[in-house]
């Protein structure tokens, strides 16, 4: 009876630490993010803050919107606004295969510099045409990385004929399938100086460029 008592009320505690629990604001502080952020989109290791839903049945927004300040210890210098589908990808992305190429040159991803999430815009910034995925919280733009040795490589430096050209490659290529769409500088003059991810569903299969 009374071992079962004890277990109800350690089962009890263990729920109280889901969201916003202590280790989420230790890793904050580390972070040196707003200690009022928290686990979103179901997991304990993205950090945020649940936003309220961006538009009105518009063309453009977002229902139920993140900001994202870090994933898995990785800290973004700009956080963007965008669905819990894409972050969930990014996470993906960030903790598994790009922390793998970065392992591999012995070094880890500590920061992404992303330069655009949420954006009521047309593809391309261009007056007419579709409507980027950026107005539908469906995209991020990322432009560097910042690497565990205080390196930072730029994807308008470090495409072509840089001693990191391969890990900026792999960064692109293990994008391609946690993201639908993949955008780097082989795309078009769009792209010359940032990576665009995004979770657009297309009928034919991801596409990669
Ligand atoms: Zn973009």
């Amino acid at each position: 009876m009374i071992a079962r008592l004890f277990l109800a009320l350690i089962l009890l505690a263990l729920a109280g630490c889901g969201r916003g629990g202590p280790d989420e604001g230790i890793l904050a502080r580390a972070l040196g993010l707003p200690a009022d952020v928290g686990g979103i989109c179901g997991f304990d290791d993205m950090l945020g803050r649940e936003l309220g839903d961006i538009g009105s049945g518009g063309a453009c927004g977002i229902e139920d919107p993140v900001k994202v300040y870090a994933i898995g210890g990785v800290k973004l210098d700009s956080q963007p606004r965008i669905n819990c589908r894409t972050a969930t990808a990014l996470r993906s992305w960030v903790t598994g295969p790009a922390q793998d190429a970065a392992r591999d040159e012995g070094v880890l991803v500590t920061d992404l510099r992303v330069v655009a999430g949420y954006a009521c815009r047309r593809r391309n910034n261009r007056p007419s045409g579709r409507l980027s995925e950026h107005a539908k919280g469906n995209a991020v733009d990322i432009a560097a990385f910042t690497l565990s040795d205080g390196t930072v490589v730029t994807v308008s430096d470090d495409w072509s004929g840089s001693d990191y050209s391969g890990l900026m490659r792999a960064f692109h290529r293990t994008a391609c399938g946690p993201f639908g769409t993949v955008l780097g500088p082989k795309s078009d003059r769009f792209h010359q100086d940032h990576f665009h991810f995004d979770t657009a569903e297309y009928r034919s299969g991801p596409y990669c460029k």
